[in-house]
């Protein structure tokens, strides 16, 4: 493969997309023996993988769109800084995406997501043992585990009937008291009525490292990164695809797989591929000086977001903001984060905190697009991870890889094609 690219160069696979998602397929295709080119407008691990909560989240098997979430829409949307609001501009650009989440939602949709979720989550750590050994990075993953915290005892019965449901999915489980969390995590306030402990689930110190030292790796296997934004991408007959830089550079590919997060849309619109992906804007706010020695991921139950302990801080991540990937962030999302956390670590410092809002990528029925464009041979799509790019990143890498192998994955990936939308 031609390293230096000028003009228009020849490439064997051309990977689209520096995530953790591209660059976990950029590795996995090199690591088997393809050469590969992974091509983004900026360096990797700038777009959403940079500032996740970095959950492995393996117990999240439900999915966004479900009735309860339907119910809760109206008095959530009441708050403008709470767990989900829309910037009312934006909403008739997302009507349809909300109506198609909508169906998404009724039980036996919801059902069959829950299902796909499954199918991925329940290999996700396994395979990211996979890459990570095989990269020498294993430190980037943590194995101890998740809390969900409760501060009432209505809200432990409220959440019930779903404990049970997560657990008949296989799900593993521990009930809590306030008293054990304090135990378990010193730095809980009283406010903590008790909680739930994920076992299985594991966090990453530092999603973005994870990111950069990937790329790093599939580079010292041999594979090349190339920086430049793609404004264009053309099929070419008989298979493959040639893609158009914004400087004028072009590449034509073998083969051209497209992991460009929530910008995939206008990617995939160019092949004639209609599909409803949108973003769930997020935000965090990290705190270098925290003054907490948390020692595993807490997702709040009644506040919606995610506590991390991470190398650099402590990090606050969570709600969504439907405002499409144009408007300007709302840094106030991030801010109230800060009294979310100070109601549940009385010790908590904000001294040194930085904000942050990344672009989730969306489709509205929680699964991502995994695998071939029907119409074009030898052109592949891996986007729409949604809330578990992280978490699914590693598993898609590996079925993807499968996929242009001509080897049977070992999941049904049917659930992932781009062709549930129907495009014509
Ligand atoms: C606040 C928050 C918390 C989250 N917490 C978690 C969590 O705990 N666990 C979890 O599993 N997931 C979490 N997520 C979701 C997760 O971060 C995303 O699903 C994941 O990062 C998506 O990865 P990606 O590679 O598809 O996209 P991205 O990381 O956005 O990568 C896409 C890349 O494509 C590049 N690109 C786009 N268009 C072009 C173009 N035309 N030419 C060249 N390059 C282009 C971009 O520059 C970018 O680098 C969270 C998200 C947010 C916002």
């Amino acid at each position: 493969m031609n390293k230096s690219v000028s003009g228009c160069s020849r490439v064997g696979t051309l990977v689209v997309g520096a995530g953790i998602v591209g660059t976990a397929i950029a590795e996995q295709l090199q690591s088997r023996g393809h050469s590969v080119l992974l091509v983004d407008r900026e360096a990797p691990g700038r777009g959403c993988s940079f500032g996740n909560a970095g959950h492995f989240a393996t117990d999240v098997v439900l999915p966004l769109a479900n009735m309860q979430t339907i119910l809760s829409l109206p008095k959530i949307l009441r708050d403008p800084l709470g767990p989900l609001s829309i910037r009312w501009s934006y909403l008739p650009k997302i009507l349809p995406w909300l109506m198609r989440f909508a169906l998404a939602a009724l039980p036996h949709n919801a059902r069959a997501s829950c299902n796909s979720l499954r199918a991925l989550n329940g290999r996700s750590i396994e395979s990211y043992d996979r890459l990570l050994t095989r990269t020498g990075l294993s430190e980037l993953m943590t194995k101890n585990g998740a809390l969900t915290i409760y501060e009432s005892e209505s809200s432990i019965a409220a959440n019930a009937n779903t404990v049970e449901l997560l657990r008949s999915f296989g799900v593993e489980i521990e009930l809590m008291s306030g008293d054990q969390l304090r135990e378990m995590e010193p730095d809980l306030g009283q406010q903590v009525a008790g909680g739930l402990f994920f076992p299985k689930t594991a966090h990453s110190i530092n999603p973005y490292r994870l990111v950069a030292e990937l790329a790093g790796a599939f580079q010292s296997q041999g594979g090349a990164f190339l920086q430049g934004e793609v404004c264009q991408l053309v099929a070419v007959e008989g298979g493959g695809g040639k893609v158009i830089l914004q400087d004028g550079r072009q590449i034509e590919a073998d083969r051209v797989i497209v992991a460009t997060g929530a910008w995939s849309k206008s990617l995939a619109a160019q092949l004639g591929y209609k599909v409803p992906l949108d973003t769930e804007r997020g935000y965090h706010l990290m705190l270098p000086q925290s003054n907490c020695a948390i020692s595993r991921p807490m997702v709040s139950f009644e506040r919606s977001f995610v506590m991390t302990p991470m190398e650099e801080g402590l990090r606050l991540a969570g709600t969504v903001e439907l405002a499409g990937l144009d408007a300007p962030p709302n840094y106030q999302r991030a801010d109230v984060l800060y009294q979310h956390a100070a109601a549940l670590l009385p010790n908590v410092s904000r001294e040194g905190a930085t904000r942050w809002m990344g672009f989730r990528p969306s489709l509205p029925d929680s699964l991502p697009v995994i695998g071939p464009a029907p119409n074009h041979k030898e052109i592949y799509f891996a986007f729409g991870h949604q809330h578990l790019g992280l978490t699914q990143a590693a598993i898609t890498a590996e079925l993807l890889a499968d996929l242009v192998e001509g080897k049977t994955p070992e999941l049904d990936v049917n659930p992932y094609a781009i062709s549930r939308f129907g495009w014509l």
